[in-house]
């Protein structure tokens, strides 16, 4: 049994654990049993193939929309779990602004079968990461919550020291798409030391105009990354994003 399968196993045992002695209830319906019970995960609006592969913007087919072409990108490609709202909304403030990590291991689990579903050769799985303040002010960092399970079950190693944000940008919230590309460029800097020639996966909670991934990946790639891939557990909606005043993007 190697490393990974070993921390995989202790990891989903003592979670077994814990879900043995308190049972736990859907945070949708409040069912008992599950998380995130069958009926709300069907439920929810799952992420489409035919789509943008740099926004998820809904296409015909899997290709680029009308937008991104005319846009430079530093991530490969984008994959998400589902739509950000209903029970999924519900996860994400549960992981964000409550710490729990048994919807961490559920989101990741189901995100480690989007990854495997691709072609994709990942050496390295880095969650993009909150300045130091925001870290401290919040006190753990959502998107490594997520990372850790993942590396867990996909057997490839995390790295969290590779790629920092090294100055403070404004919260996100209420900044239009224009706005959120100035906020967050230059914000973050890699390690080539840990990064150069390395196809990183970079893990996130939610990906709304696509400005702070695309930052941290630009920085990835300025550090030698050979490529890097986006994943996110949620995508805001079209018209989540256009009441952020961004360019409507049709999905
Ligand atoms: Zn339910
Ligand atoms: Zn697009």
């Amino acid at each position: 049994m190697d490393k990974f399968a070993l921390q995989a196993g202790a990891y989903r045992f003592f979670w077994n654990s814990i879900d043995w002695l308190f049972p736990p209830e859907c945070i949708g319906c409040g069912k008992e049993g599950l998380l995130i019970c069958s009926d709300c995960w069907h439920g929810m609006v799952r992420a489409n193939l035919d789509s943008c592969i740099y926004c998820g913007a809904k296409l015909p087919q899997r290709g680029v929309c009308g937008r991104c072409e005319h846009l430079q990108h530093a991530i490969h490609e984008l994959r998400y779990l589902a739509a950000y709202q209903g029970v999924m909304r519900t996860a994400i403030h549960r992981l964000k602004y409550e710490r729990d990590l048994g919807i961490a291991l559920e989101l990741a689990d189901m995100l480690a079968q989007i990854v495997q579903a691709t072609n994709w050769q990942i050496d390295l799985i880095m969650p993009v990461p909150l300045s130091e303040k925001r870290k401290a002010q919040r006190g753990y960092n959502q998107a490594a919550l997520l990372a850790y399970p993942l590396s867990l079950q996909l057997h490839l190693p995390e790295n969290t020291k590779g790629l920092v944000r090294v100055h403070e940008t404004r919260s996100q919230v209420n900044l239009n798409f224009q706005e959120r590309q100035e906020n967050v460029q230059g914000a973050f800097c890699a390690d080539p030391a840990i990064v150069k020639d390395k196809t990183i996966l970079l893990v996130d909670d939610v990906f709304t105009t696509g400005a702070t991934i695309n930052a941290a990946a630009a920085a990835l790639r300025e550090a030698g990354s050979k490529r890097v891939y986006a994943l996110t557990v949620a995508k805001a909606l079209g018209r989540q994003v256009a009441i952020e005043n961004a360019p409507a993007i049709d999905v």
